[in-house]
């Protein structure tokens, strides 16, 4: 019998694709009655699921639990992908988690990296100005947990699977990717006799149960069986605590402990906090900092968070700084192999070419989330406005190499309604990181999360309304 594919694990079955790159049939030239019948199938197969999301069109959505909820965009068909790479990407996931480890602790590289960032952009400004009083009050994190995502596209051209950035809060989708990989499977299985494909060629996805394994082992390390599990969300969620919330229901005890509404916090989970709008007031700003002076176990603790913005990913990409962080020549190969072409907007050299070939490149500002990146033209115009008013407004920005995909026939799901279209994809994979003073209790990577966009928009949010949730068909 067939055994499951585990990355790192259980050996691959063999290749049975011959071109590299392709599922072996054509999603686009399925016959139509079929394909109204599996699209059929796979919208209950989500209902009875739970792959959902609110429904933005039903004014309840987010405010009544179980009212105003709709299928979560999805593909059809899972996208084909070489498992050299799908293997590539899984066994380095621990070797960043390490990464940020060391980074998180080097204080004084976090500081000096974002330090003309600082200037010029207030969000991460706040953000250094908490790390900022932790380093003074010498605050040490003894138990440490990271849940990380760590985005790839395969580059067409040259074959590399090339690192798009590294998510150090609000690691999204665990819970939905999951379901898309069985909701394939699933198809796959079903349509057997029609489609000819193996459905044990989609990897399991356990993200959710390992991201909720890693927080539970945290809860265990704080060792305070009372204590709470608090995840911090924006506004309209349920069950949960938001920024505010917490200013106002939080308090500190002399031993560090936070109390929250009357319970001791172990572990503050932010599904928040990420980005300039979940910070309206003071309020949210001073929640934030008082999670930080406390003993619970922070996801991420301030310095996480930092470690991976945008600049450091850039800083670390630059010639000899790795080596600071990782000894492991092996290592260090392997998450240099993936990194693009980084930038500092410093480099007058590199900003000169990308005002000539804007297409090559894309700029990116310290933000998370999705639809904050400038392309193309923009790029150009931007770059020119900046050298005339020669403000210090370069210092918020990286350049990053373009990084071009394959495209590949796919059938997208959106609102009920299916789309042929050409697309390109973008890889995740999830990894926890938990440690509590020199002892590593987890360093695994943990499931995968493809997200598939047409060709034509440049960012690749699902959540914005860019993408769909994929999964992967090794080939
Ligand atoms: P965010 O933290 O907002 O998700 P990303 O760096 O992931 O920021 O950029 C958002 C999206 O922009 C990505 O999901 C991807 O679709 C696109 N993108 C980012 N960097 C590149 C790149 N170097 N080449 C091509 N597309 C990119
Ligand atoms: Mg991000
Ligand atoms: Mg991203």
């Amino acid at each position: 019998m067939a055994q499951a594919l585990k990355c790192g694990g259980v050996e691959a079955m063999e290749t049975q694709q011959e071109n590299s790159m392709s599922l072996g049939i054509d999603p686009h030239k399925i016959d139509p009655q079929l394909l109204q019948k599996m699209e059929y199938d796979a919208l209950v197969w989500s209902s009875l699921h739970g792959l959902l999301v609110g429904d933005t069109n039903s004014q309840s959505s987010g405010r009544v639990p179980g009212v105003g909820l709709v299928h979560a965009p999805f593909s059809l068909l899972p996208m084909p992908f070489p498992e050299n790479h799908w293997k590539q990407a899984c066994q380095i996931a621990p070797i960043f988690n390490e990464l940020v480890d060391r980074v998180s602790l080097d204080g004084k590289f976090l500081q000096d990296s974002l330090s003309r960032t600082k200037k010029v952009d207030a969000f991460t400004s706040r953000l250094l100005e908490i790390h900022s009083k932790m380093l003074d009050a010498n605050k040490k994190e003894e138990i440490r947990l990271g849940l990380h995502r760590s985005d790839y596209m395969l580059d067409e051209q040259t074959k590399l699977l090339l690192q798009i950035e590294l998510n150090t809060i609000s690691s999204s989708f665990p819970g939905l990717s999951s379901l898309v990989s069985e909701l394939h499977r699933s198809l796959l299985h079903q349509y057997k006799q029609h489609l000819a494909l193996n459905p044990e060629r989609i990897p399991q996805n356990n993200s959710v149960t390992q991201f909720a394994e890693a927080l539970s082992k945290a809860w265990s390390e704080y060792n305070n069986p009372r204590a709470v599990v608090m995840v911090v969300v924006q506004t309209e969620e349920r069950n949960m605590k938001t920024l505010s919330e917490i200013d106002a229901l939080g308090e500190l005890l002399p031993d560090g402990t936070l109390v929250v509404d009357g319970e001791a916090v172990a572990v503050v989970y932010f599904r928040a906090g990420y980005a300039p709008s979940d910070y309206p007031s003071e309020s949210e700003w001073r929640a934030r900092l008082l999670m930080e002076q406390s003993s619970a176990i922070k996801c991420p603790s301030i310095a996480y968070h930092l470690a991976g913005t945008k600049k450091i990913q850039q800083e670390l990409a630059k010639p000899n700084v790795l080596e600071r962080f990782l000894e492991n020549k092996d290592d260090i190969a392997k998450v240099r192999k993936c990194f693009a072409g980084l930038w500092s907007l410093e480099d007058s050299n590199i900003v000169k070419d990308a005002i000539e070939k804007p297409g090559l490149y894309v700029m990116k500002p310290q933000r998370e989330g999705g639809g904050n990146n400038i392309y193309g033209d923009d790029v150009r115009e931007t770059l020119r406005r900046m050298e005339k008013e020669g403000s210090d407004e370069d210092a918020a920005y990286i350049l990053m190499q373009r990084i071009f995909p394959t495209l590949s026939p796919a059938v997208l799901m959106r609102q009920g309604i299916s789309r042929k279209d050409h697309v390109i994809s973008e890889l995740g994979v999830y990894a926890a990181y938990l440690r509590n003073k020199t002892k590593v209790i987890m360093n695994e990577e943990c499931g995968y999360l493809m997200r598939t966009k047409v060709s034509s928009s440049n960012e690749g949010g699902v959540a914005a309304g860019f993408a769909v949730l994929d999964s992967i068909y090794l080939v």
